[in-house]
């Protein structure tokens, strides 16, 4: 049995983006006796009736990093609105919660369309994440010079302590506040994405790439329970902060079509001890390659790089580019005094990559995703998608971590390997 869902490796496995639609079995599983067409196509090989998988090195002493991240939500959604301080634009484009990275092509684009209609020659971008690097890359298609303000260069902003994973609607929106209008614009923008990184598949490095994502459990998956509850059920008008996960806004139906099915497993036709499985496919980035081909882009293209941080707005009127997009993150908090942004805490921990192993894992609220920077492995709570809001603390909690890598440990026991 089919359904279509987003395997997530950056939201907790949450039961709302369960959609639970039946598809007729086989189109998935066809194609799994190939051999994987490289990295980018990599299929589970088929031998005696189970796939054969290597299995991941899970355990502490292959940490090499734990990262942690602050996602930068605003409740109404991201803000990509105009405003004018004096002679100077300014648009914005920051606020995308769980999914700036997903939305990052399409929210470019709403966004440079704005600084194109003001007809100028060159736009300052304030910022050099994931959000500032493709807008600076779309205003240059769009034909104009851009010069990058920013306090630290990509490799160091907080984009790149993020999962990198396609999760459009993580975290990106509450439903009433961000209301009716958000959806179309919301699909629109992650439409533009999907096509956008579509360009990138199978490039050397494989910036972007697909893996199949296995689901365990010990409990059979039962679709009824995984209808979404009503939305909104909660007080964010009356406390300004969400009471439960019900509040966030999901859109995932929007663009089905394009989201690749989930099928449950055959038991035993699978190398997982585990009795029950779901296997779906998901895009995701590798940062250090993504990021490479977008620098390369942007410095091919003449852009510069300016190194400045901006304590208060008053500062961009003393830029000579009088159209700026400006893309700090969750930093808009501070810089920009915008209090409508929330803080919601993530940690990822990184081990010795895995060249050999190629997908995704989720079990006992813990998921791991081989990337070519390596085995990412990332805790969650059952909270949904309350996990880490309002917490703002950037310190990283190694027991945590050492704790999600020993689930996933324990997930490989009983793994049959040929
Ligand atoms: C644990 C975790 C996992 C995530 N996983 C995913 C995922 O799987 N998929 C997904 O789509 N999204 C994911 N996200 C969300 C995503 O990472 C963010 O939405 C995204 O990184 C935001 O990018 P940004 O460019 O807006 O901000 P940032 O990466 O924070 O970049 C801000 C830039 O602005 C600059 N700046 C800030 N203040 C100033 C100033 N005063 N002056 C000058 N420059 C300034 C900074 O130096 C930086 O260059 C995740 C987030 C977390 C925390």
């Amino acid at each position: 049995m089919k359904s279509r869902m987003p395997m997530p490796f950056d939201r907790p496995f949450d039961r709302r983006r369960l959609l639970g639609h039946s598809l007729a079995a086989g189109g998935l599983m066809s194609l799994s006796g190939c051999a994987g067409a490289g990295p980018g196509l990599a299929t589970a090989r088929v031998i005696g009736g189970r796939e054969v998988l290597m299995p991941m090195r899970a355990s502490v002493d292959r940490i090499t990093d734990i990262k942690v991240c602050l996602r930068p939500f605003r409740p109404q959604g991201p803000r990509l609105d105009a405003e004018r301080l004096g002679d100077t634009l300014v648009i914005h484009n920051y606020g995308h919660g769980g999914s700036g990275w997903s939305l990052s092509w399409g929210s470019a684009e709403v966004a440079v369309a704005k600084a194109a209609a003001a007809l100028p020659d060159r736009v300052a971008v304030v910022g050099c994440g994931i959000i500032g690097l493709t807008s600076a890359v779309m205003a240059q298609r769009a034909g104009m010079q851009v010069t990058i303000y920013t306090k630290e260069v990509f490799s160091r902003t907080r984009s790149v302590r993020a999962n990198g994973s396609w999760t459009p609607d993580s975290r990106i929106a509450l439903t009433k506040p961000a209301g009716e209008n958000f959806g179309p614009l919301w699909e629109r923008m992650a439409r533009f994405s999907w096509k956008s990184f579509r360009s990138y598949l199978g490039l050397p490095g494989n910036p972007v790439d697909f893996s199949d994502n296995y689901r365990l459990s010990d409990r059979p998956h039962v679709a009824h329970e995984e209808e979404a509850p009503p939305p909104g059920k909660g007080d964010y008008a009356s406390t300004g902060m969400p009471q439960d996960s019900s509040e966030f806004a999901s859109y995932s139906d929007r663009i089905e079509d394009i989201t690749p099915a989930v099928e449950t497993m055959e038991p035993g036709s699978t190398p997982f001890a585990a009795p029950y499985v779901r296997r779906g496919s998901n895009m995701f980035f590798n940062f250090a390659s993504y990021g490479h081909y977008l620098m390369q882009e942007f410095l091919e293209n003449g852009g510069r790089i300016e190194i400045r941080e901006f304590h208060e707005p008053g500062e961009l009127a003393q830029l000579k580019e009088k159209v700026v997009i400006n893309c700090p993150g969750y930093a808009a908090r501070d810089w920009w005094r915008d209090a409508t942004l929330i803080p919601v805490r993530g940690q990822t921990a990184w081990l010795i990559p895995q060249a050999e192993v190629h997908y995704g894992l989720y079990t006992n609220n813990v998921s791991a995703l081989s990337k070519s920077d390596g085995l990412m492995i990332q805790a969650f709570h059952g909270l949904g998608d309350m996990e880490g809001l309002g917490n703002s603390s950037e310190l990283p909690d190694r027991a945590e971590s050492e704790a999600a890598v020993e689930v996933i440990r324990k997930a490989f026991a009983g793994f049959r390997q040929g």
